[in-house]
């Protein structure tokens, strides 16, 4: 994609747990050998929340602990979500690929796509990603949205519980002896704060970002969980937006006008057509205030966040029709038939 900067959208996502709450620590390792069974005693957890320093001492849980929430995890939460988002909103045309599918199947991954595509220049590969990977990328091209991971937070002792779960035995339908299992887990009413960037960003895509945010804030609703243990009613998390902020770089867009504009709205007719953008920020002139020009950019802050939101999730409607679906994309004799001259050369067509 561009190697320049045009725009760059910042805001804070505070995840606030409303029940168990889990992403697991991977380095906590089942016992396997003699030594390990030894240090593991009765009452020990099988599992605990991940922390970014590692000491495996499993009787240290009965004071404060030092947690955090990582970018991937909260990353994968909203990329997966926004999937079904896109699937449910265009039903009847597949916009999005399936980022695990290597076969050729109708929703193979735009990776694995790309990656028999190569060499086929500027733009070729955002044009044709589907509508998620054109905001998370691929292997073919870096994502256009970072997730920082939050600041280590210390959970009170009070906050923190174990949930001691017993196996089933599938056969007989009763308890399966030693198949207990001790979660560790963080209560209701802890709080991570995530930086979230998009830069270069298109508004339909700030839109689905919308719609993910608002399935977070309306947590009651249940579309969203994170962690593990969703099968268990864990993973209950409700996601607040703070302050959004939006920077333009480069004399031509730091100008006086305070409409919200998108990377097609700055970009010429020929650029557009290359990276197939969709232009048209909002018509809106009041969503930006504030600017505070610095060096070679102006940081404008965003008074109304619903109002701001709002015009995002109006992009995203306004173009989702105008998508070319993933058959159509990878119809190669449509999408990237040579241009006239090539043909007139006695080019042969595919
Ligand atoms: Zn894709």
């Amino acid at each position: 994609m561009l190697k320049r900067l045009v725009n760059e959208c910042r805001f804070t996502l505070t995840i606030t747990t409303q029940g168990p709450f889990i992403i697991r620590e991977g380095r906590l390792k089942k016992p396997e050998t003699q030594e390990e069974k030894e240090k593991k005693v009765k009452g020990d957890p099988d599992s605990i929340p991940i922390r970014r320093v590692w000491y495996d001492d499993r009787r240290d849980f009965q004071r404060d602990q030092p947690y955090y929430l990582p970018g991937t995890s909260l990353r994968g939460v909203m990329r997966s979500h926004l999937e079904r988002i896109v699937r449910s909103a265009v039903p009847d045309r597949l916009l999005c690929c399936d980022p695990l599918q290597q076969k050729a199947a109708p929703d193979q991954g735009c990776s694995s796509w790309l990656d028999n595509h190569k060499g086929q220049g500027t733009g070729y590969a955002y044009k044709h990603s589907c509508v998620v990977c054109r905001l998370f990328g691929s292997t073919a091209q870096a994502s256009r949205i970072r997730i920082a991971d939050s600041p280590t937070v210390t959970v009170p002792a009070e906050k923190m519980s174990y949930r001691d779960h017993i196996g089933i035995d599938r056969f007989t339908g009763g308890v399966c002896s030693g198949a207990n299992f001790r979660d560790l887990v963080i209560e209701a009413g802890v709080s991570f704060q995530n930086e979230i960037m998009i830069r270069n960003f298109e508004l339909w895509q700030l839109g689905l970002l919308a719609y993910v945010i608002r399935d977070l804030y309306c947590w009651e609703d249940g579309r969203i969980r994170m962690g593990y243990g969703k099968s268990k009613g864990y993973g209950q998390v409700q996601g607040e937006v703070g302050e959004v902020s939006i920077s333009y770089y480069g004399p031509s867009v730091s100008g006086g006008s305070m409409r919200l504009k998108d990377l097609g709205d700055v970009l010429s007719a020929d650029e557009q057509a290359l990276y197939d953008l969709k232009p048209g920020g909002s018509p809106a002139t009041d969503l930006l205030v504030d600017p505070n020009p610095e060096l070679y950019r102006t940081t404008w802050k965003v008074w109304d966040n619903q109002a701001f939101w709002g015009a995002a999730a109006q992009a995203w409607n306004d173009h989702r029709s105008g998508f070319n679906s993933l058959d159509e994309l990878r119809d190669n004799r449509a999408v990237d038939s040579p241009p006239e001259k090539a043909r007139a050369n006695g080019e042969k067509q595919p």
